[in-house]
Order: structure tokens, then C-alpha cells, then sequence
């Protein structure tokens, strides 16, 4: 049980340090004029969209928190979830991390795939679909179902094997800063990451939002290889980060005119 506060306690700092460092870059980010340059698609914010986001999200996070946290509570109460308390040393917390993260590139791809097929589309993953340029609160709203499918797998995921909260603490900030980051609508990674053979498989903010722009490709969640593999990425995607990355943070200084 002391095991499981400690758990607890670094998932507490996690989200402290994230919201501390995340407010942070804003303002850095909004000051300088970075935040500007790095827009996806400059003009694709309405508020009209974000009110309606924000209401599916009230609906969806309230589903997910009954639904899903009620299943999670059931399932520990009963001992189908249970933790590894024993100490264990990092390369075991980085194979149970690394595993939960390639399963659930492969359990979000496949299914995301299967809701771009109608009926299912329509009925789910059509609401999701309403902005074509996401913003943060485009990460929440998503149909209640999708909710259950997304947040499914790591319930799933630590009922089958009992990880090391240690684990857990890194798992569940990777979910939130992900879907965050890809739907955030701005491209934070550097200009040669997709040229590098170490990082060009882990998708970007662009990738993502290409996946809401055009609808029929770009499906990955964490990473870009089953699309590779499948060949769903979009033939835009590429040059577009680059052109992103091109626009100067402060075109008034420059001379230059930002893209779009
Ligand atoms: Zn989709």
C-alpha cells in the first residue's frame, strides 16, 4: 500500500511540474511569437468549434470518469488489478513502459482505422471529426464510445500484467501529454525530425493534424509505423513540416511574410 502512495505521489508531481512548465512555455511561446509562426493551419481556430468541443468533452469526460473509473475501481477492488510493490530497477519499469506504448500504438491504430468505416464513422468517430484544425479541447471531444475505446486499453493493459506504479507514473502522463500535444495544433518539433532515422516514427502535432485536414490517412496515436507499414501516410504530411518549420518567428524583422 506505501508502494502505491509513492505511485500516487509522483503521478501528483508529474502533474504539478507539468502544469508549471506548460504555463511557463505558453508565455514564453505567446510573447515571442513562436506560438504564431508554429500555427498548422493559420487561420483553422473558431471559437464556434471550441464551445461546441467543449461541451461534447463535459459529456464525454463525465462518461469516461463514471464508466471507466468505475470499471478500474471494480476491477482493483476485486483483485483483477493489482501492482507490482516490489522494487524493481529502471530497465524493468522502461520494458513495462516501452510495452504498454507499442500496444497501444497498435490497439489505437487498428481501431481508429476500423471507426473511418461506415457505419461506425457516422455513428462514433464523426464527432471527433468536426474540426478539421484541432485545438486542445478538440483531444476531449470525442464520442463517449471513442472515449471508452481510447481510455480502454490501459485498463486492459494493467489488468493482464500487474506493472510497477513507478510505471503507471509514467504511462498516464504519456497519454495526456499526447493527446494534447497532437491535437494542440502547433508544431513544436524540431526541423529535422522527421529526417532522422531515431525520431522520424514518433508523430508530431502536423501528423495529427493532417489526420483531421484530410481524414484518410495519418491514423497513428504514438507512432508513425503501422501507417508506414500500411502506407496511410499522407503525401503532404512531410513537405508541410518542413514549410511549418520554415516560417520565420518574427516575419516583420525578417522581411518575410509567414506562410498561409
Ligand atoms: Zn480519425
Amino acid at each position: 500500500m506505501q508502494k502505491l502512495l509513492d505511485g500516487s505521489k509522483i503521478l501528483d508531481l508529474w502533474v504539478i511540474g507539468f502544469v508549471a512548465v506548460g504555463l511557463a512555455v505558453v508565455i514564453a511561446g505567446i510573447t515571442s511569437g513562436y506560438f504564431k509562426a508554429r500555427k498548422v493551419q493559420p487561420k483553422g481556430f473558431k471559437w464556434k468549434q471550441f464551445r461546441f468541443e467543449a461541451m461534447i468533452a463535459v459529456i464525454s469526460v463525465a462518461f469516461s470518469g463514471v464508466v471507466i473509473g468505475g470499471a478500474q475501481t471494480w476491477l482493483k477492488n476485486n483483485g483483477w488489478i493489482t501492482f507490482q510493490n516490489e522494487p524493481a530497477s529502471w530497465w524493468v519499469i522502461a520494458l513495462e513502459y516501452a510495452a504498454y506504448f507499442i500496444t497501444f500504438d497498435t490497439w489505437f491504430y487498428w481501431l481508429h482505422r476500423w471507426m473511418h468505416n461506415e457505419p461506425f464513422y457516422k455513428w462514433i468517430h464523426k464527432l471527433h471529426h468536426r474540426s478539421t484544425s484541432p485545438n486542445l479541447m478538440t483531444t476531449l471531444s470525442v464520442h463517449p464510445f471513442e472515449s471508452f475505446i481510447n481510455g480502454g486499453w490501459m485498463v486492459i493493459f494493467i489488468t493482464i500484467y500487474p506493472v510497477h506504479p513507478a510505471a503507471l507514473a509514467l504511462i498516464v502522463p504519456t497519454n495526456i501529454i499526447m493527446g494534447l500535444y497532437v491535437h494542440s495544433g502547433y508544431e513544436l518539433f524540431p526541423r529535422w525530425w522527421n529526417k532522422s532515422w531515431a525520431t522520424k516514427w514518433f508523430i508530431t502535432a502536423t501528423f495529427h493534424d493532417h489526420h483531421h485536414k484530410y481524414f484518410t490517412a495519418n491514423f497513428g496515436g504514438y507512432t508513425t509505423v503501422w501507417d508506414r507499414i500500411c502506407g496511410t501516410v499522407h503525401k503532404k504530411f512531410e513537405p508541410d513540416f518542413v514549410k511549418i518549420k520554415d516560417r520565420p518567428i518574427r516575419p516583420e524583422r525578417s522581411g518575410m511574410v509567414s506562410a498561409e
